[in-house]
């Protein structure tokens, strides 16, 4: 009983303390916020509203966060930031590049080839000409896997396969990308000799980055190259609550 409670303190420790440090070393944290579709009027986790989306941005700009590509990731600074959007929906054509523009803000699109050639349900997809052209001052192309399957149980041939593949059909199309992964759902093979196997063909095929979900605030430079987390701005959170997020990441202690 009393080893359980020290082992709690012990946990509760650590963690209040390695999250204060990451705040109190504001320059050592990258934070990669994730998004999918803004519309003007939000029903799901998925979708912010265009209403959300603006008061979040003008937050970011008031309070001079510094927005990055993944491409200038390395020059280190205060307050760096991600913002990125997955799947390549035509709303972020239609919406983001007057937003960025006002906040003088930056985005990465994470684009799965596959939801572009074929669709994707019934959403309206931004078309290879959308895509490419996208103002480079406000917009980098990454990689979103072509097929966008789970990748938690396909082998490494297989993945490897599938980054290849969205990065010719993206090639095909002249359109300029940055060698950055986010994995589809998130998920990759968890069992470490797999994980493993994954890592070491990214790292074959150039692959610089690749991002899971986590909700945490990345500490920078790191390691875990392949393991970046992306904080879940889901479409009805409060601008309370994406403050809450931009300081602690997820927000339960556990
Ligand atoms: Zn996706």
């Amino acid at each position: 009983m009393i080893f359980y409670s020290i082992s709690i303190v012990l946990i509760i420790f650590i963690t209040v303390y390695f999250r204060l440090y990451l705040f109190l070393f504001p320059a050592n944290r990258l934070t990669i916020l994730m998004y999918h579709q803004v519309e003007e009027f939000s029903n799901d986790d998925l979708t912010v509203s265009l209403h959300n989306l603006e008061k979040q941005f003008e937050y970011l700009s008031r309070r001079k966060y510094h927005s990055k590509f993944f491409s200038e990731v390395n020059n280190s600074q205060p307050k760096s930031i991600i913002i990125t959007f997955d799947d390549g929906y035509k709303n972020n054509h239609d919406y983001l590049p007057a937003l960025l523009k006002k906040y003088n803000l930056k985005a990465t699109i994470f684009i799965p080839t596959r939801f572009i050639q074929e669709g994707y349900k019934d959403y309206e997809m931004m078309s290879f000409e959308d895509i490419g052209s996208l103002d480079k001052n406000f917009f980098e192309i990454a990689l979103h896997s072509h097929s966008h399957e789970n990748f938690k149980n396909l082998t490494p041939d297989f993945i490897e396969k599938d980054v290849q593949a969205n990065m010719d059909i993206l090639k095909s199309h002249d359109i300029e990308f940055s060698k950055v992964l986010a994995y589809p759902y998130g998920k990759y093979p968890k069992r470490k000799d797999e994980k493993e196997k994954v890592f070491s063909k990214l790292r074959d095929n150039g692959i610089l980055f690749a991002v899971r979900i986590g909700n945490k605030i990345n500490y920078f430079p790191t390691q875990n190259m392949y393991e970046l987390q992306r904080i879940d701005i889901k479409g009805n959170d409060t601008l309370l609550k994406f403050k809450l997020k931009l300081i602690f990441g997820k927000l339960k202690l556990f």
